[in-house]
């Protein structure tokens, strides 16, 4: 009951029914809004008992009600009627009834039957108002508690004993604890019955309690629950709480209407929103997939790719990649939430099948990595085979790749007409994953399976070694220093998180997992499709020539000056086609581009590319300052130091290694076609393959053998024998090579006719040591000259032995020269004893230090007397500044006597 809530006049009724009593009047509120109050003001007389009833109040589910008064009083002492009787409180009643029973004379107007509920004092009293003032009112509040109750109903009555006072608002209530749901269970609004009370509840949905209990919580006085609950419940299996814990939330239903949209090898799958959320927020998708291709068993689809991942979808789509021609797949969309996998049901799902058709290309295989360079990788791969399309079909080709190991890798694309692409602005050292797919008319065919390709690691971390280091210390230093550069880079990947696997065992990096092998440019049924292939087209005005610095099979060699817009103009070798040159020409000298191009390795001459569509035809490589290596040792003679030589040959193996694990047989390895530049790094070059043809070239080096021609002093028995080209024959060249280099030149043989050579080589005689080569080196090259080719070393064998001897320079201290009568198997073909020659000119000549003669004419080293007892000093005077051909004419002055020699027997395997 509120006062304030009447419409109309109260109509309580009084007591006695006289004038002055409880008067009703309409009034305006502390709000201004109207409301009924009742007022009374009999200050000047004594024995006032004025009683005021309300109506009948319904006790409802209350057993305790409170009635809450908004009244005002006058303070006595400012009234200036009342007497010593002025009251400044009121009592109140109330009297319980089961039904409106109550008239004027009843209940009776006193005490007893009432039940007094407290004498109310004001807390606030009030002045009258004066003309000129506005006196004072402060509203004074009180809640007081009524009952116990048991009655359906009761009166209320205040009492005036001659009080000031007015009835601003009466509101009776009780209070309730409202129903709640709470701790996994839902309590019924429950009356405060004054004192706390214990409420029952029961476990919500999906909720359990323990055993033959029931949750209780207890609803206080002020009608709040006293939480928390006693007994809790908790969700049943497959169920989650949530929302602070008032509900038990289960699995979503199904999604609905899946719809497939195919284009070409992809395909489009979206679907629609699950009835039943499962009462959660937190529904994904999941979208499994299995294949059934021919009459096969179906599998799971294995080789598709996503748009996302296909679990925990929030998206209601998907995209589908790599679906092959004719085949059926089954995609089954999952709705799923936080208690899916609690359910114990499974998820629930909806399946939808798609069937590919025919013209889809299949996959494309075989990525190979034909190139690489710090921030390049070319790729080829194979048109995809087996599909009922045809290669002519195909449209372009999609790459797509990414860095192995990055985290958030950035997947990059690129499109290609050809099968061959050029993947620039790549970090260095990294490992990219590469992806393929064909497109046709029918849409995009399937990505390959990942390829692993990995770009050079950065050029400053290849061995070289500087010509300017004039003594072995600071050349020693200046390998190891290179040396451990590189095994600094490689070491750092291992101690990354992942495992090392892109070092060997020599620290050395490995390009990538793919199987890299070359491509013979004469297996195209068009070479030119080879050289577009492997070689980037030159722009002719980005090439400027400079000068002619050597001559080549096919016409001349140039340095000139090559300028790509957006990259920094570099030197380059241009090799030209002179004119008048017939088709098969051309294919040739191209064909050594086609090879070039597919190579990418430090110690491997660099192609740039050609010009075909100009003329003169081109091949432009990267420029070496000191060209030839044969040549440049022998206007060096005795320049380098052991360990400065070592340097260049271990470049020259490395080369090597890559080209034998590309499965490419060089044929022709010869100091004369490894190249130099200005830091000493050796390239190996010379890729054509026109020298070896029959009618070809008519350098005397190739010999004309059964089935081409063949470099016989470079070239292993078994490749001279039975044309027996193998990673194994080009060993034996390197250890021609090793010689050359290590005797600055020299002609392998010397003069020996070829036909010497190779009967010398069938008894097995070898080359001697150079003079002053260590003696590692020397039994390397042997290794190399080991008649079984099964027992040569490989290349990658071949780089860590020489790397041994550079981390140890005392090794290379040990020369033939003391280890002499070894039994190492030797040619004894060296340079004649001196005594053997006439006159101290012929023999200066032969031991190519003819240009001193005069020096020796002037200082009176005219006889072998004179000249056997030459000193170091006498040398340096006569002009003999470098100690290289110091060495080689006291050398040649110590040389033993080659009747005291005998050669060695046949070599084994050791
Ligand atoms: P080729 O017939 O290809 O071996 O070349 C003939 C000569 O040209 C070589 O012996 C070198 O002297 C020179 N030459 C070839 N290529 C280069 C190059 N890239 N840099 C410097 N000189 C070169």
């Amino acid at each position: 009951m509120n006062t304030k809530d009447a419409t109309s006049d109260l109509k309580w009724t009084c007591y006695p029914k006289v004038d002055g009593q409880w008067d009703e009047m309409s009034g305006l509120d502390d709000e201004r809004r109207p409301v009924r109050t009742y007022e009374i003001c009999n200050v000047g007389v004594a024995g006032q008992n004025n009683w005021l009833r309300t109506g009948y109040i319904r006790r409802g589910l209350a057993s305790n009600a409170y009635a809450e008064i908004t009244f005002t009083v006058l303070e006595c002492s400012s009234l200036p009627k009342a007497g010593r009787s002025c009251k400044e409180t009121f009592n109140l009643y109330y009297y319980q009834a089961n039904h409106d029973l109550a008239n004027d004379h009843f209940p009776p107007w006193m005490e007893n039957p009432w039940v007094k509920v407290d004498t109310v004092a004001a807390e606030f009293l009030g002045r009258p108002s004066r003309r000129g003032s506005g006196g004072s009112t402060r509203f004074n509040v009180k809640t007081l508690r009524i009952g116990p109750l048991t009655s359906e109903g009761f009166y209320l009555a205040f009492q005036d004993q001659g009080a000031c006072m007015a009835l601003l608002a009466v509101r009776v209530f009780y209070r309730v604890c409202p129903a709640v749901v709470a701790s996994l269970a839902s309590f019924p609004k429950t009356v405060s019955e004054g004192l706390v009370v214990s409420a029952e509840g029961s476990c919500v949905e999906g909720a359990e309690g323990p055993l033959g209990r029931r949750p209780t919580m207890y609803c206080r006085e002020d009608g709040e629950w006293a939480k928390p609950a006693v007994g809790e419940c908790t969700c049943v299996a497959g169920r989650e709480e949530r929302d602070g814990r008032t509900k038990c939330t289960a699995p979503p239903s199904a999604p609905r209407s899946i719809v497939a949209r195919v284009n070409g090898s992809s395909v489009d799958l979206d679907w629609s929103e699950p009835l039943d959320s499962g009462g959660r927020g937190d529904l994904y998708y999941e979208v499994h997939c299995v294949e059934c291709a021919g009459s096969g068993p179906c599998a799971p689809c294995s080789r598709l790719t996503f748009s996302a991942r296909p679990q925990r979808l929030l998206d209601r789509r998907l995209r589908v990649f790599g679906l092959s021609p004719r085949v059926t797949y089954n995609f089954r969309v999952l709705a799923l939430n936080g208690v899916s996998e609690r359910s114990g049901l499974g998820p629930m799902g909806e399946e939808l099948n798609v069937t590919t058709d025919r013209d889809v290309p299949l996959p494309v295989s075989g990525i190979q990595q034909m190139a690489a360079s710090d921030s390049t990788l070319t790729l080829r791969w194979a048109p995809p085979t087996h599909s009922t399309t045809t290669k002519g079909n195909i449209l372009d080709y999609e790459v797509k790749y990414y860095e192995k190991d990055k985290e958030k890798p950035l997947t990059m694309f690129l499109k290609t007409p050809s099968t061959e692409a050029r993947l620039a602005g790549l970090h260095a050292g990294t490992v990219y994953v590469v992806q393929v797919r064909a497109r046709t008319e029918a849409g995009y065919g399937a990505f390959s399976g990942d390829t692993l390709v990995q770009t050079l690691p950065q050029e400053k971390a290849q061995p070289q070694v500087g010509l300017i280091a004039g003594t072995a210390g600071v050349g020693t230093l200046l390998v190891l220093a290179v040396i451990i550069i590189t095994a600094v880079v490689c070491v750092r990947r291992h101690s990354g998180t992942k495992e090392p696997e892109y070092c060997d065992k020599h620290g050395q990096y490995l390009i990538g997992h793919s199987t890299k092998l070359y491509i013979d440019p004469f297996t195209y049924e068009d070479p030119n499709e080879a050289v577009r292939e492997f070689a980037k087209e030159i722009d002719v005005s980005y090439v400027k020539i400079e000068e002619v610095i050597g001559a080549g099979e096919f016409g001349e060699v140039c340095r000139g000056r090559l300028k790509i817009p957006g990259k920094k103009e570099n030197y380059v070798a241009i090799k030209t086609l002179k004119g008048g040159y017939t088709e098969r020409q051309r294919r040739e000298f191209l064909s050594e581009a086609s090879i070039m191009g597919q190579f990418q390795h430090p110690n491997i001459i660099h192609l740039e590319g050609v010009i075909t569509n100009n003329c003169p035809v081109m091949i432009i490589t990267e420029y070496m300052e000191n060209g030839a290596l044969d040549s440049f040792l022998r206007q060096n003679d005795g320049q380098f130091t052991p360990i400065q030589l070592v340097g260049m040959l271990r470049g020259i193996a490395s080369g090597m290694r890559y080209l034998s694990e590309m499965n490419y047989v060089h044929r022709d390895l010869a100091a004369r076609n490894i190249l130099v530049n200005s830091n000493l790094v050796c390239k190996v070059s010379d890729f054509g393959l026109s020298r070896f043809l029959q009618e070809g070239s008519t350098d005397p080096t190739y010999t004309s053998c059964l089935g081409g021609k063949i470099p016989i002093r470079w070239t292993a028995p078994e490749a001279i024998a039975f044309r027996k080209f193998t990673s194994a024959s080009d060993v034996w060249g390197y250890g021609i090579v090793m010689w050359e280099v290590m005797s600055f030149g020299e002609r392998p043989y010397w003069d020996m006719s070829n036909q010497d050579v190779i009967n010398a080589i069938e008894q097995d005689y070898r080359l001697p040591a150079p003079p002053d080569c260590p003696t590692a080196l020397h039994q390397l090259m042997l290794d190399c000259w080991q008649r079984d080719r099964a027992c040569r070393p490989r290349f990658a064998e071949i780089v860590s032995a020489l790397d041994k001897l550079i981390r140890n320079p005392a090794s290379l201290k040990i020369t033939t020269q003391e280890q002499l009568g070894s039994s190492q198997p030797l040619l004894d073909q060296r340079t004649p004893h001196y005594s053997s020659f006439s006159s101290v000119s012929e023999w200066l000549h032969a031991i190519k230090m003819g240009r001193y003669e005069e020096g020796f004419r002037n200082s009176g080293f005219t006889t072998f007397s004179r000249v056997r007892q030459i000193t170091t000093e006498d040398l340096l005077r006569m002009g003999v500044t470098l100690a290289g051909h110091q060495k080689k004419i006291l050398s040649s002055l110590q040389q033993i006597d080659p009747t005291e020699k005998t050669a060695s027997g046949p070599t084994h395997c050791y």
